[in-house]
């Protein structure tokens, strides 16, 4: 007998009138990534998505893995589908569990029935089945408070399917219900984990890449395309707009007073960012910014950088402790990559004594020897669209 996948809904289930939608949309996230790894039948029935293998050519446990990072799933589970009779949940379990409770010093059963014509009770069928195994299994002892394992009976509407526990999902709300929004995305750390966080939310992820050759290398240009790859893991597809920036940093750097360098390359960062995100279809920004961890991220830095954009600028990681994010970098597996080390463009032409605390007026005085637009629209003309999908390796 197959074995098939159920991957439980989180949030989504509270969400009233959203419920369909995002229902829909998670089992059309599930379906398009199960194409990947062969014939799966992918079917939503009481809050759950059914992943089921049609044929022995699908390599199950490639798809089991791609399950555990798609946003939406709030737990998932292996099991095995069975008759709705204690004889056969009893056998299902026997097969497809006995091996693990063997190894168990303490377990007990426990039963869910949605299928409520099912003639006995959940405690009953519990005790039940619980009897039975431990009449089989001897040595393993029924301990219901504190139980080194648990049998799972879940009597619905097809079948009845016992599994071992569930495994905790990539959690959030499926990738698409929450529109899209433009990822300022460098070699660090911060971002990458800020593209997730975003995406978690149910959020479709562009990015952008400012990169200043020579000053910076192919190497580092690189890097950011693998974390950009590497955040597709959990948002789906992702175009990287690569753009050049060699231009304006020299502009500022001949044309204006050192203390600003920082800052006027943010405003710009920020702009061509914004226009870059309107003309694709995104309604935010996002950055890793996070308050105080470098000198451009004061309140009145991010005031300056942020008067240049009439959209919403994400900050996810804005009150997190360095730690916590690199927690999250480790888990989803960008670390690794962002402590490469290759530099930066922020890092170019870097001042001294960077301004910690300007003011808008200080910074158009700043700027008044550049001709932002002509700049601006010389860089929007030369911008490099690079895709990268996680699971095109999986495709081929
Ligand atoms: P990160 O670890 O994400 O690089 P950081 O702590 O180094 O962040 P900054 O260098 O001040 O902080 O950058 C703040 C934010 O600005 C970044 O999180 C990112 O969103 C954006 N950013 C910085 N450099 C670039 C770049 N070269 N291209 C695109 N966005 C950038
Ligand atoms: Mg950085």
């Amino acid at each position: 007998m197959k074995e098939i996948f159920l991957l439980k809904l989180g949030e989504i289930v509270l969400k009233g009138a959203n419920k369909r939608q995002f229902e829909s949309r998670l089992r059309q996230n599930v379906r398009r990534r199960m194409k990947l790894y062969g014939n799966f039948d992918v079917y939503l029935m009481q809050s759950t998505v059914y992943v089921e293998p049609m044929d022995d050519a699908c390599d199950v446990d490639a798809a089991w893995e791609a399950c555990r990072s798609i946003f939406g799933v709030v737990s998932l589970c292996r099991c095995r589908p069975c008759e709705k009779n204690t004889d056969a949940i009893f056998e299902a379990i026997e097969n497809y569990l006995g091996d693990d409770l063997d190894c168990a010093k303490s377990f007990k059963v426990e039963s869910k029935r949605s299928d409520k014509r099912f003639p006995l009770t959940s405690i009953q069928l519990s005790q039940e089945i619980g009897g039975r195994l431990a009449e089989a299994h001897p040595t393993v002892e029924v301990d219901v408070h504190h139980p080194d394992y648990t049998v799972y009976v879940e009597v619905r509407d097809l079948a009845a399917y016992v599994h071992g526990p569930a495994e905790p999902g990539a959690g959030g709300l499926p990738t698409g219900v929450g529109g899209r929004a433009m990822i300022l995305l460098s070699g660090g750390i911060d971002s990458p984990v800020a593209a997730y966080m975003i995406g978690k939310r149910g959020v479709e992820i562009e990015a952008v890449h400012f990169f200043s050759y020579p000053y910076t290398s192919q190497l580092a240009k690189d890097k950011v395309i693998e974390l950009g790859r590497l955040v597709t893991k959990y948002t789906g597809r992702m175009t990287i707009n690569v753009v050049s920036f060699t231009e304006i940093q020299e502009a500022i750097r001949d044309n204006c007073p050192e203390e600003y360098f920082t800052l006027i390359m943010r405003r710009f960062m920020m702009e061509i960012s914004m226009r870059i995100a309107k003309h694709d279809g995104c309604g935010a920004l996002i950055t890793g910014e996070n308050l105080g961890q470098v000198a451009s991220q004061t309140m009145e830095a991010m005031g300056v950088t942020g008067a240049v954009v009439d959209m919403p600028i994400f900050m996810p990681l804005i009150g997190f402790d360095k730690e916590e994010i690199v927690t999250i970098a480790r888990k989803i597996g960008t670390m690794e990559t962002s402590i490469l080390p290759y530099e930066d463009c922020c890092t170019v032409f870097t001042p001294k004594h960077p301004k910690t605390k300007p003011t808008l007026g200080q910074l158009l005085n700043a700027e008044k020897n550049l001709d932002r637009e002509a700049l601006i629209q010389r860089a929007l003309e030369n911008i490099e669209k690079i895709k990268v999908n996680y699971y095109d390796e999986a495709v081929q």
